[in-house]
Parts: structure tokens; sequence; C-alpha cells
């Protein structure tokens, strides 16, 4: 079998190990799977492994199965669930019919527990939790057998039963394996496969009044869907014996080998849905899909493209030792992917007026602009030119030092697609000293820019007709975090770090016309500022278009300063 895919790059470890399993035999097709617990939004980390399990199945001509696992009623919802489709098929994959639910293996489950119990491997605890931790151990000093661990298999099984028909309340047994109090891994120590909850599932509704536990379910389940590699992070590194333990006393007719990798971190960023769920709940953002959040709905929001994601997931690659990545490398990437995507634009984000006196009063002249610099093909758009115009008000100073090529007291400027403009004068707040507007004139002969005597003009700003342009609300979002790993110090609460500035509204901004023609959720480029999408949730409030920034530009089109 090839790798399919056109990257040179040496395979990773675990697409070596499926080439190899695929050459020798062992499997014909590969069977991944990716398996979220619906208890929260789908973050950049997950999109890690949604590349790795679905990129395999496309590379490898595999199946990749999507697979909830749902054991925890307590903490999961259907919306969860909705949400992890919508994000999965917007990344750009496809599970097919192969859509699973640990749910639906509840019964197999359970018969499974009980050929555990019957085979003297499993039985009914009821240490309290406090008597539980007491014996489980440390890593040090071994743990104590619980008194309960020698119970007959027919006593085990009236109990199992009994706790299955709610007889019990929560928290006063449990199923346990019965491996190892002695062994020096934890996961060994007699550990729990099966608690009382009395919630209510919402699949399966109030059906079951016990639940499996994660370790004992995984196994199962990818035993069950007949998974070839079951691929998951580091952190379960310690529960591969507990893996292989389950599939090996109950002697399943497969047994998928777990092989982990180092999960996804980022810089200036939290990435537990935990801790995320958090930041919601305390409206420390607005919701899962807030534009701040590395979430992958909130990437959407922020303009983020599919392709930009699953190419940041490719250069980082696979790898078995865990590390924070600069959030520069995902940012690069999605500049990469606007930079050919994206139309140009023009948008005054921090205006001042500029007044043109020797242009006539009611004149609109259509000027036209690229709306794409390095791609012709993308045509034309047109702009409305008029004796009233806004400039960023940065790019005047009234006392400007040698190297500022913008506006300024005897500096004459070009406008971006317009007129070359001198200055004349300015009016300003004599208390405040903001600067109210900016006289100029223009040379009629420089229509598109260029001087008609071939005079130089270095600097090049953008504008907007005060009468024509769009008044918009722009997001300008920031890092959410004040520091590069919110989580490092444990005496400090993540929600302590986080970055005041992360969002800064602009409510004075003001766009050219075409803007009104994007759909929602549309990139373009506002030239010299960044790249910016329409809101897909919310496109217009208060009668205002809002646009959310997702990147800056690293360069700008031209040097202006
Ligand atoms: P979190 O700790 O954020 O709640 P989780 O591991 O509990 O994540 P699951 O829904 O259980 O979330 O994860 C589904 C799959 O995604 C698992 O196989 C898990 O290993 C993988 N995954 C989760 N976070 C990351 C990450 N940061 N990098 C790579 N893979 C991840
Ligand atoms: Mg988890």
């Amino acid at each position: 079998m090839e790798n399919t895919d056109t990257d040179k790059r040496p395979l990773d470890f675990i697409r070596q190990i499926i080439t190899d399993d695929l050459n020798s035999g062992k499997h014909k097709q590969s069977i991944t799977r990716f398996p979220p617990e619906p208890n929260g939004f789908l973050h950049i980390g997950h999109a890690k492994s949604i590349c790795l399990n679905f990129g395999v199945a496309g590379e490898f001509n595999g199946i990749c199965h999507l697979r909830f696992d749902d054991t925890n009623p307590s903490k999961e919802d259907v919306t969860y669930v909705e949400s992890i489709q919508k994000d999965v098929k917007w990344l750009g994959f496809d599970w097919g019919e192969q859509i699973f639910f640990a749910s639906d293996y509840f019964d197999k489950l359970y018969d499974f527990a009980v050929q555990l119990i019957e085979s003297g491997h499993a039985f009914v605890c009821q240490l309290t939790p406090e008597q539980m931790r007491e014996y489980r151990g440390t890593l040090t000093e071994p743990g104590k057998e619980s008194p309960y661990r020698n119970r007959s298999v027919q006593e085990n099984l009236a109990l199992f039963q009994r706790m299955k028909n709610g007889d019990f309340p929560e928290g006063s047994h449990v199923l346990r394996a019965k491996i190892d109090m002695g062994s020096p891994n934890l996961n060994m120590r007699d550990p729990v496969i099966y608690r009382i909850l009395k919630a209510h599932h919402h699949r399966t509704g109030d059906k079951w009044q016990i639940y499996p536990m994660y370790d004992y379910t995984h196994c199962l389940s990818d035993m069950l869907e007949g998974i070839t590699h079951s691929l998951c992070t580091l952190e379960f590194q310690d529960h591969r014996p507990l893996y292989d333990w389950v599939l090996d006393t109950l002697k399943t007719p497969c047994h998928p080998k777990q092989i982990e990798f180092a999960r996804l971190n980022l810089t200036y960023t939290v990435m537990s849905k935990r801790k995320l769920l958090q930041m919601v709940e305390g409206n420390y953002v607005d919701g899962w899909d807030d534009p701040r959040m590395l979430t992958i709905s909130g990437l959407r929001r922020r303009g983020y493209t599919p392709a930009s994601i699953r190419n940041f997931c490719k250069t980082i690659g696979i790898g078995k030792s865990d590390s924070r990545i600069s959030m520069g490398v995902l940012e690069n990437e999605i500049r990469n992917d606007l930079n050919v995507k994206a139309e140009r634009r023009m948008c005054v984000l921090d205006p001042v007026k500029v007044i043109i006196d020797n242009f006539p009063d009611d004149r609109i002249e259509e000027v036209t602009g690229k709306n794409h610099p390095q791609d012709p093909d993308r045509g034309e758009r047109s702009l409305p030119f008029t004796k009233e115009l806004f400039i960023e008000r940065d790019d005047f100073m009234e006392d400007p030092p040698k190297k500022y090529h913008r506006l300024g007291p005897g500096r004459e400027v070009r406008l971006r697609y317009g007129y070359l403009i001198q200055y004349a004068s300015h009016v300003k707040d004599e208390q405040t000293g903001e600067i109210l507007e900016i006289h100029c004139t223009y040379d009629p002969e420089s229509k598109g820019g260029t001087a008609p005597d071939g005079r130089k003009v270095k600097g090049t700003i953008h504008w907007v007709s005060a009468v024509k342009g769009v008044p918009v609300t722009v997001n300008m979002y920031d890092r959410l975090f004040k520091v590069e790993d919110p989580e490092e110090d444990k005496d400090i609460d993540f929600l302590e770090q986080l970055n005041p500035q992360s969002r800064i509204v602009l409510t004075q901004a003001i766009a050219e016309p075409a803007l009104v023609l994007l759909q929602p959720g549309e990139s373009v480029q506002f030239e010299r500022q960044g790249y910016f999408c329409l809101d897909p949730v919310q496109p217009k409030k208060d009668n205002k278009f809002v646009f959310n920034r997702t990147v800056t530009l690293r360069d700008s089109w031209e040097k202006t300063s």
C-alpha cells in the first residue's frame, strides 16, 4: 500500500506502523476511529486527532469511524453530539455510514462484565470512595486488596445484577477488575469498570443505572468495531496495559493496537474542554464559538478556513514527545491560505477626515481597484472618490520624523487607486489635541496614483469616501491569554491570566461600499490591516455589518513608515 499523499516528507511513526502492518498482511485495510466524548465542543487539539485518523483512512484507502464515547451522561449532551458532527464535516472529513455510539454497546459491555465475573476477573466492591483511595496506595507504595475481593462468583453476579436494577444508591457499589494491587502501574490496581449513576442518558434514556468506565469501554468498543489501530494521546500510555488486559482476559476475536502520539498544545491558550467550559459558563467569553476560543467553531467564526487547519496539522506532524507549538505557526497557515483566497478591500479602522479643497463639492468619481494584486483574473471593483474622505488617524502626523512617508505638513501622499494629495492645513481641538480634519489639495492629473511629471511620492495610504463609505463594526481580536502557558504556574488560576485586551471593538470604522456584497463568513483582506471575515453567525448587529479580525498581516503591501 502506498502513501498517496503528495507530501514528500518521510512517514511519521504511526503511518510507518500502518504501512508495515498492511505490507506484512497483518491487516488488509486500516480501520481507525475518532472517539470524542460529547461533553464539549471540539478544539484545535481534536483537529490534530481528526486529521490523523481520517487522514490515514484517506491516504491508505482505509476507513475511519466517528464514535461518540458517551459513557458519562452527567456531562454529555446532544448539542455537543451535533456540534461535533458539524465540525468534523466542516474540516472536510466524512465518516459515511460509520457513525457509532459507545452507548449502543451497553448491553454487550454488560455481558462482557458478567463474563469477567464468571471467570473470576471482576468483583463488586463496597469500599467507600475514601477507603478506595486509601487502599489504592501510591506511586511508591503498593495498594491493599479490598476485603470484598474474594466474594464468590455467585455473590458478585447477584450484586452486579442488583446494581443494574437500581437497588443501590450511587457510590455504594462498584464493579472492579481483579488484577493486581501490587502493580507499579496504578491503573492496574483493581480498576473500577462500572459505577452506579442515576442519570438520564441522551440516547439510552433511563434504561441504565450503571455506566461503564472509559478504559473498559474504549478497548471493547474498538474491538467490536474491528479497529486496527487505536490512536490516542500520550497520557493513555499508562492505560495501555489495562486496554490489553481487558481484551486478553476476555479472549476477544480481535485485538486492536493502541498507539500513542503527542497531544497538541498551543501557546497563549488552554486546550482542555473542562477549562473551555469554565470560560463559557463563567461568561469570560461569548460562548463556545467566541472567535477568541481555539475551538473549531471559534476558529470558523474567526475566519479560519478548513484548509488552513488541515495544513497546520500537516505542518506540525505527529511525534512522541509533548511540546507547545507557537500560535505563529497556526497564524501562518491562515495567512498563506487567505493571501491566495481573499480579495482586497479598503476599510479605515480609526478614521480622521480629509477634505480635498480643490475637488468639486458633489462630484462622485469612480476609480478602480484590483480585487487581488497578484491575480488579475480576479478582476476589479470600483471605488467612489469624493471631496471628503477618511484615512487612518495614524496616517497623519503633525510633526512627522523624516522617515515617515505618510501625510503631514508639507507632505504629499498617494491615496491607493485614487489621486496624489498634498497637505494644506489641519484643524485640531485645542483642548484635547485631537485632529478634527485635514485639508489637502489633489493633483487632478494623477488619477490612479501616478504623477504626470514623474515626481516621486513614496507613501501610499488607504482611504474610504466619507459620503459613500459604509459604517461597520470591527472586532479586533488578539491572544486570549497574557502568557504563553496559562497553566504553568499552579498557584495562579488560569482565568487570571486572561488578556483583558483580547477583543477591542472598533465602532467608528468605515469601509468601501463593495464590502456590503460579502456573504456571511466570507474573508477579505483589509489592505494594510489584516484579514477579516464578515461574522458568519451575526453578520449584522444594530444595522451595521460586523467584521472579525482573523489575523494581522505579516507585511503590508507597501512600507509606509
Ligand atoms: P480534553 O482533555 O480537551 O477534554 P479529551 O481527550 O478529554 O480532551 P475527547 O473527546 O476524549 O477529549 O477526545 C477525543 C480524541 O481527541 C481523543 O482520541 C483524544 O486523544 C484526542 N485529543 C484530545 N485533545 C487532543 C490534543 N490536544 N491533541 C491531540 N489530540 C487530542
Ligand atoms: Mg477525555
